[in-house]
């Protein structure tokens, strides 16, 4: 066996190994998988966008006028028209001074973090924070803290630790594979206090949480106080790509300075076009959002209904906890030769030993749809591991232990 094949078979054994799946169609809330029929419960396309007329004519249009792709980066000749005009709306929907557009989410925070925690500071970093942010922290210069999940107490101890050389405190808005929403307005507030930037990834809930889908930052009525918001067109926008909204100066340092912008082709002009009548459906039609708000209750209760309690919360995201990877494996497994495709999550995507089913809830299901869901996925689920999910969730006040990836030490 080579090293490669060594290497696979440890990841076989310890349950983690993972493959891509087929889907035929677009991402609507019934599709082909692996050529059977099922109802999708794991994809982002939350207000039904990327397969809305208008969204793809959009990029059909804008692939026949400007072309397939951008041909190089913004720096150099791969800046378009349509790149500013989606930038100046994007702005206006976050409203913020100004927008910046990247290829992706993960190279918008891998870039951004990067420009932004430099050596001999410290960045601060919510120990659920997506891989893309926890790799801007190795990429970056700076020390790296990581504090406790939505730990506050945690994160003022690493402030103080870190005597003035604190230079940016990162976070999701919306937790991706928990659902929850940043502490945002305590967060900002120790930011002031200890003289730090703030930067939030609100790639999950752009177009989900707050007025008219405007994100967890316009929910807690923080726009002025947070110094870079990330969000991506992937999801809720229907597209591909990603945008960091912030202040003039701000955008100008990151085109200077990070890597990531500096040295990758710009979006080409369909996927530009995509997102752009997305946000104008967005904007047009807000009971989209309303609906897919009203769809994550009536999966929750329905959930609930079945016996499987998941943690309370509004946003699209229900993780169904299940410990151990084989466990989340083999109810997912149930859940498909029943038309349910809710994909299992496992480490190192979530905290080893919090394995679970993770659903997503889209505006385009009906009820019907998210009923029939919760009963399959609860069937799904053996009843002791039902039962201990249960149990996790009564103890969910006790938050998962985060730790430092380097630098400083521990509180604990
Ligand atoms: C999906 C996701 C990203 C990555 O965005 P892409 O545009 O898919 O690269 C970044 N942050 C969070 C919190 C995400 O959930």
């Amino acid at each position: 066996m080579t090293d490669i094949e060594t290497a696979l078979e440890e990841i076989r054994d310890r349950g983690l190994y993972r493959r891509m799946r087929m889907i035929a169609g677009p991402q609507g809330p019934r599709v082909l998988l692996d050529g059977r029929p099922v109802l999708l419960l794991c994809s982002n396309n939350y207000l039904g966008l990327a397969d809305h007329p208008r969204v793809r004519e959009a990029a059909a249009d804008a692939a026949m006028r400007y072309g397939a792709g951008a041909g190089a980066s913004r720096l150099v000749s791969g800046n378009m028209r349509i790149h500013r005009r989606l930038e100046e709306r994007l702005a206006e929907f976050k409203g913020s001074e100004s927008a910046l557009l990247f290829g992706s989410g993960y190279l918008a925070n891998t870039g951004v973090v990067q420009a932004l925690a430099k050596s001999g500071e410290v960045v601060f970093s919510d120990a659920l924070n997506h891989a893309s942010i926890v790799d801007g922290c190795r990429l970056a210069g700076a020390e790296t803290f990581v504090y406790d999940h939505a730990d506050m107490d945690h994160l003022a101890w690493g402030l103080r630790q870190a005597e003035g050389r604190g230079s940016l405190i990162v976070t999701d808005g919306v937790f991706s594979m928990d659902g929850d929403i940043a502490p945002l307005t305590e967060i900002v507030e120790l930011a002031r206090r200890y003289d730090t930037r703030v930067m939030v990834d609100d790639a999950h809930a752009t177009g989900t949480v707050g007025p008219a889908g405007r994100g967890s930052v316009a929910a807690a009525g923080l726009e002025d106080e947070v110094d870079v918001l990330v969000g991506t067109l992937g999801k809720a926008l229907g597209s591909y790509g990603a945008f960091v909204c912030c202040d003039r100066p701000m955008a100008k340092y990151l085109v200077n300075t990070a890597r990531t912008l500096i040295f990758s082709t710009a979006l080409g002009p369909p996927q530009v076009a995509a997102a752009m009548a997305a946000l104008e459906l967005l904007r047009e039609e807000p009971r989209r959002v309303e609906r897919l708000q009203r769809n994550s209750r009536v999966l929750r209760e329905a959930l609930a209904e079945n016996e499987l309690p998941t943690a309370a919360g509004e946003t699209p995201i229900v993780p169904v906890v299940l410990g151990e990877a084989a466990t989340a494996v083999a109810a997912s497994e149930r859940a498909l030769e029943r038309g349910v495709f809710a994909q299992a999550i496992r480490p190192p995507t979530v905290p080893e030993g919090s394995s679970r089913m993770r659903l997503t809830v889209m505006a385009s299901h009906t009820k019907t749809e998210l009923r029939e869901a919760a009963r399959i996925v609860a069937k799904a689920v053996p009843e002791t591991a039902r039962r201990a999910a249960a149990r996790r969730l009564a103890e969910a006040s006790a938050p998962a232990k985060g730790g430092v990836f380097d630098g400083l030490a521990d509180a604990a």
